[in-house]
């Protein structure tokens, strides 16, 4: 079949090596210039591992392994540690793989067969499905048929938009937004990541490899922004974090102005009831947002995919019985992601300074300081 595929995010990618290893003509539409790279380290888990080996990607993603949530700490405002981030505090285990996003992209973008058609700086902007086929009409203004379209465009998505409604629709926002900025002076020899609370913030540092990543979350209701115009999103960080000097906040505050690449999102997870409609379907973040808290996105990004890819194979040309299949098999899993998040809110952005200190005395009393 000849699929295009929304989105060049840890789905999209993993979607398209899959079904174009598999014989499908794939078009994978990406509205950046170029592959977004960046991010920390994330995690695979679970059976997401065993679809890794499938897809005969997992020695290279083992390869690049890295053990970044061991080292985390929280620390006070002079940055003395004060409490450590138990491991079973937000679900590391034995099964758990975690490699820098950016690693875990060039995995992936390596496994792409060359057949497979990458459009750069482009969007979906309309979709005509007439039951036969799906009409698209691009950002560019070219257009083009295809016999199914996935929707792997990620929390924001385009093609959700445009075929099931608006996203407020199927938001739940979870009270934080979250931004990683890239922090070039801070790399070094030292092996702690510091996190640090003040009442509804957190500022901290990601260390891994040769890399230093700046973390920062606020507590908000939902803001109105525009997901493309960066510079409304770092306007949006830097008011939330401008009247607090202490620790590095200020650093992190003047590294997002340098950041070219900043990631800035809310923390909301996505619900829908049903993620295929006619000859469209979503995977991904796009279908089932589960928030960074889960620690299961790029888990079920790979889950998804795969199942997604076994299906139509299996269905040999009945979209609609592998689409139906794709969400039997996957809906479990995000159940169990969207549910694990739990309090996790409360564990890393305490609201208040007793909150912060009754956190910190919970983690010291199980032995993790
Ligand atoms: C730059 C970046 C950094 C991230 N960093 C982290 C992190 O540090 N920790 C974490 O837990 N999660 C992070 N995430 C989210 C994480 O990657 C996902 O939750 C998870 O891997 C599921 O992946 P996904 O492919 O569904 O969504 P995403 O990884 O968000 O990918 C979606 C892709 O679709 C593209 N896209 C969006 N709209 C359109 C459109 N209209 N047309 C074409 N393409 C479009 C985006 O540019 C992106 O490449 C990050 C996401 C991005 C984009």
């Amino acid at each position: 079949m000849n699929i295009l595929v929304s989105g060049a995010g840890m789905a999209g990618l993993a979607v398209a090596v899959d079904l174009a290893s598999r014989g499908h003509g794939v078009t994978v539409v990406e509205r950046a210039s170029h592959f977004r790279v960046n991010g920390s380290p994330i995690d695979i888990r679970g059976d997401a591992i065993q679809v890794a080996a499938e897809m005969g990607l997992l020695e290279g993603i083992r390869e690049r392994r890295v053990r970044m949530t061991e080292l985390t700490q929280f620390v006070d405002g002079d940055g003395t540690p004060v409490a450590r981030l138990p491991l079973r505090e937000i679900g590391d285990s034995d099964d758990d793989v975690e490699i820098a996003r950016e690693d875990l992209a060039n995995v992936l973008v390596d496994a792409l067969p060359p057949d497979v058609v990458i459009r750069f700086r482009d969007s979906v902007e309309s979709l005509v499905d007439d039951g036969a086929g799906v009409d698209v009409r691009f950002e560019s203004g070219d257009t083009a048929r295809f016999d199914l379209v996935v929707g792997a465009d990620g929390q924001h998505s385009t093609v959700r938009r445009l075929v099931f409604g608006p996203e407020s629709d199927y938001a739940r926002h979870l009270g934080l937004y979250i931004s990683l900025v890239d922090l070039p002076g801070e790399v070094g020899s030292d092996r702690l990541n510091p996190m640090y609370n003040y009442p509804g913030h957190l500022a901290g540092i990601a260390r891994y490899q040769d890399r230093a990543l700046g973390i920062l979350m606020f507590r908000s209701e939902p803001i109105a922004y525009d997901y493309r115009d960066l510079d409304a999103q770092k306007k949006i960080l830097v008011d939330a974090f401008a009247d607090h000097r202490a620790w590095k906040v200020p650093d992190l505050v003047d590294a997002v102005h340098d950041d070219p690449e900043l990631y800035f999102d809310s923390v909301s997870q996505i619900h829908l009831p049903t993620w295929h409609r006619g000859r469209v379907v979503l995977i991904g973040d796009a279908a089932h947002c589960a928030t960074g808290l889960s620690g299961r996105g790029t888990s079920l990004a790979f889950t998804g995919a795969h199942f997604l890819a076994e299906e139509l194979e299996r269905a040999a040309g009945d979209h609609t019985a592998a689409f139906e299949r794709y969400a039997a098999r996957q809906r479990p899993y995000v159940e169990f992601a969207q549910n694990s998040v739990g309090d996790g809110a409360d564990l890393v952005v305490p609201s208040t300074w007793e909150a912060i200190a009754a956190r910190d005395e919970r983690l010291r009393a199980t032995g993790a300081a």
